[in-house]
């Protein structure tokens, strides 16, 4: 045949997923330019892209409007609230112009948020395609499921939607892990003097315990904390803790997380942060960090986030084995990038964290 030519034509899917670039570069926050496409009988109806409503003002031009939302699991994240997603807006468009929705198809960029999922299964449409997966879809992929809705996902992988860390990469995130009354928090308080954006990784546990009114103390904390590694394994409070190691990184911060538990946290955040990554282990002996921890409660007692608490030796002590043995902390303490002693006094430990300080900065 002489007319015949290597040109392949895109699948339907294909072809309106294309679209979407040129619908979404009207899309007016820059937290996510996405755009949509809504498809009966493979001809585009309508479409709609991220955006305040007609009339007010954009985020472009206003500035975000950002709330801070908790969810189920107790992790704060941020959202821009000044504008309807993609999918929104396009079917808000097809109630305008009085275009039924039933049994047509969706094409966004990633896998749509639970509220957008919501008005989706609500307007009749039958089946959803995108090109990539969103972290936070699994209720949305449960609705979907429910309602007979058929999901495609053309690639399998994450957008990691608003959470990528920007030209970050000369940024360091420092975990400092230690058996308990090591002395982590005098090296956190050196590293947050220095601009580190801090964050706790067991502060997640009491949020929890205070949201539940409930005291914080042991025999409280205990339960939510194994419940946490229980939905979400090991290196749960690792996996917790991501959005706020990656907000300060994408603020242009250095992070400084206080009390790295575990092996398995450790080689979840190796993974995810590489080279970027310092682990400062501090030491004390036993018997040094038992004393320290008999009378730490007088000293802090004014402290309002309840970071230290009074141990006695036998208490300490079960303490220091249990998380050596359920938890390998051992793990993180033997691989960590830096050692600080820990068993002089506070003229001692501070050269020590000065020392770490410039290497770490060299
Ligand atoms: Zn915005
Ligand atoms: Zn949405």
């Amino acid at each position: 045949m002489e007319n015949q030519t290597s040109y392949v034509r895109p699948s339907w899917d294909e072809y309106f997923l294309q679209m979407l670039p040129v619908v979404a570069s009207r899309a007016t926050c820059d937290r996510g330019r996405s755009g949509c496409v809504i498809v009966r009988e493979k001809r585009i109806i309508c479409t709609g892209y991220v955006g305040a409503p007609p009339g007010q003002a954009h985020c472009d031009e206003a500035g975000h409007l950002i709330w801070k939302t908790i969810d189920e699991n107790g992790v704060e994240t941020e959202h821009c609230v000044r504008t309807i997603h993609a999918e929104a807006n396009a079917i808000y468009q097809a109630a305008r112009f009085g275009l039924p929705l039933k049994d047509a198809t969706l094409y966004c960029h990633m896998e749509p948020c639970y509220n957008c999922a919501m008005a989706i299964i609500s307007a009749g449409i039958k089946r959803v395609v995108c090109d990539k997966r969103y972290h936070k879809a699994e209720r949305t992929r449960k609705y979907f499921n429910d309602a007979g809705i058929e999901l495609v996902v053309l690639h399998n992988e994450i957008e990691d939607y608003g959470q990528k860390p920007s030209n970050n990469s000369q940024l360091k995130t420092v975990f400092l892990v230690g058996m308990c009354g090591a002395g982590k928090s005098e090296i956190a308080d050196f590293f947050i003097k220095h601009g580190y954006g801090y964050f706790r990784f067991g502060q997640i546990t009491l949020d929890e315990v205070k949201r539940r009114g409930l005291e914080p103390n042991e025999a409280n904390e205990k339960p939510i904390r194994e419940g946490f590694r229980k939905k979400y394994g090991m290196a749960a409070f690792a996996i917790l803790n991501m959005p706020r190691i990656d907000q300060f990184l994408n603020e242009g911060k250095n992070v400084l997380g206080d009390g790295l538990y575990s092996w398995s946290e450790y080689k979840v955040l190796k993974e995810k942060y590489g080279d970027q990554m310092i682990v400062i282990a501090v030491y004390a002996a036993p018997k040094t960090r038992y004393e320290r921890l008999v009378n730490r409660a007088e000293k802090y007692k004014d402290d309002p986030n309840l970071k230290y608490r009074s141990f006695s030796s036998a208490e300490a002590k079960a303490r220091d084995y249990a998380e050596l043995e359920n938890i390998e902390k051992g793990g993180p303490i033997a691989m960590a990038d830096y050692t600080i002693v820990n068993d002089g006094d506070m003229e001692n430990l501070k050269k020590q964290i000065e020392e770490v300080w410039e290497k770490i900065n060299q």
